[in-house]
């Protein structure tokens, strides 16, 4: 074990969550009084699994360590884009070079077209791209073009999908209806979601009554194609097709929201996997290798809507960054060596199966969702397919396993509904301690 401790020790006497080490909580303390609740994003918290989060200060391959020197497994990765792990080397040279050289110019750089070049040869449907910040901008640009390009006002997303923080997209559904959108932030104005049609995914009989009633006022459909953001919920045969048709049939945009599939399942990403072609990709998080990047493209007739050639309107003082395209154009490089996501492929089956494993012995109601690198535990029987099925985790039961496991030194994403990845630092070795804390892990929440 990297950090080996019996299970009872750093525990509170009723059993509350384990509180990280001294570190931590005067840095947490500190934090809080300058920074709202103490975090620059609200799941960092650990709001969905109480307790004080923890102060990571270093990373080297799939190992971070914290404040004090505790070492954990990590099974976040910088939530999602760190796929090569912790301080790759390769990525750190292409860093260190544009570091002697000059690191933001406001003019184009080559860094902008090499980054861009490498995006359109990988991902089948992008002919031309537009480089951001972050998945939120490239989200939120992707509407707009998409409601520039057809004309029409209407988007259309699924409840459970997260596009990021854009007002238009901060809306969950009500009650699986097809109903207005429902602003699901204070702040966002009834008027900003009007436009926002919302569908649970999974659903083709939702999209297609949707698609019936407004198909020909519907600008594009964003969709997750692997969701991610309320566990791992991966499509279900025959839906992105079935998205792609409805969208032919009526005129508008299929949108696919790539953020955090994109290098993710394949150097293609979710796209090439299931063999359906969207109209725009979004893209962000692998492609910037650890630096705020993000993207979207799709085919140069649409992409041409945008200025300064169209009339569609976005910028960025920051977009396209040289730091940025070195770190995220390094990442992309390394995973074209051959077996890289094979390798993956392998070492995530070995840990989701490990996992399920664990918790048939404990005799835990258990769920593992996986597609690649991407793996979801749910604490309950399964299957999830939806949001619906999804909220149906005992989060209590997650929340208990996380902090079991970080007292074991494994740092698993501090909410039920975020999706485990799996680097290619980790070793197999790394795997098997993981499967033995939860192993251990399990045993000990059953016990209580
Ligand atoms: C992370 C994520 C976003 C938002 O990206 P940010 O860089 O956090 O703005 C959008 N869509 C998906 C699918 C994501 O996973």
């Amino acid at each position: 074990m990297l950090f080996a401790m019996s299970a009872s020790q750093n525990k509170t006497s009723n059993g509350d969550p384990v509180v990280p080490t001294q570190s931590s909580l005067e840095a947490f303390a500190a934090a809080e009084r300058v920074l709202v609740g103490g975090v620059n994003s609200p799941v960092r918290a650990f709001g969905a699994v109480g307790g004080v989060p923890v102060f990571l200060a270093r990373g080297q391959g799939a190992v971070v360590t914290d404040l004090d020197g505790r070492r954990y497994i990590d099974y976040v990765g910088a939530w999602g884009p760190l796929i090569l792990g912790h301080c790759d080397e390769r990525v750190q040279a292409a860093a260190s070079k544009v570091l002697t050289k000059g690191w933001s110019f406001g003019t184009p750089t080559e860094g902008e077209t090499r980054l861009a070049e490498a995006i359109v040869a990988d991902v089948p449907s992008i002919e031309q791209i537009r480089l951001v910040n972050s998945g939120t901008e490239a989200t939120m640009s992707a509407i707009r073009l998409a409601r520039g390009y057809t004309r029409r006002d209407l988007i259309v997303k699924c409840a459970g999908c997260y596009h990021g923080h854009a007002d238009a997209l901060l809306v969950q559904a009500g009650s699986g209806a097809l109903t207005f959108g429902v602003p699901s932030s204070a702040g966002v104005p009834a008027g900003a979601v009007m436009d926002t049609r919302v569908i649970p995914y999974n659903d083709l009989t939702a999209a297609r009554s949707l698609f019936e009633k407004d198909g020909s006022r519907i600008a594009g459909v964003l969709i997750e194609p692997v969701a991610g953001n309320m566990g791992c919920v991966p499509p279900t045969e025959g839906y992105l097709s079935g998205l792609r048709a409805l969208c032919d049939a009526h005129g508008a945009l299929l949108i696919f929201d790539e953020v955090m599939t994109g290098y993710r399942l394949g150097l293609g990403g979710a796209q090439e996997v299931f063999g359906v072609r969207p109209d725009l990709t979004c893209l962000g998080k692998i492609i910037g290798g650890g630096l705020p990047v993000g993207a979207y493209g799709g085919r140069a007739t649409i992409m041409e809507s945008l200025s300064p050639v169209g009339p569609v309107y976005q910028a960025g003082t920051m977009a396209g960054n040289p730091l940025a395209m070195a770190t995220g154009l390094a990442t992309i490089e390394a995973l074209h060596e051959p077996g890289v996501y094979e390798q993956l492929e392998e070492a995530s089956a070995h840990l989701a199966e490990g996992l399920a494993a664990a918790a048939r012995e404990a005799g835990l109601p258990f769920c593992v969702n996986r597609v690649g690198s991407m793996v979801g535990v749910f604490f309950q029987d399964g299957p999830v397919t939806d949001l619906d099925t999804a909220s149906l985790s005992d989060t209590q039961g997650y929340a208990r396993l996380f902090h079991a496991m970080l007292r074991r030194g494994v740092y698993l994403p501090p909410s039920q509904f975020e999706t485990m990845f799996v680097s290619l630092a980790h070793s197999d070795a790394q795997i098997d301690e993981t499967i033995a804390a939860a192993r251990d892990a399990l045993s000990e929440i059953v016990a209580e």
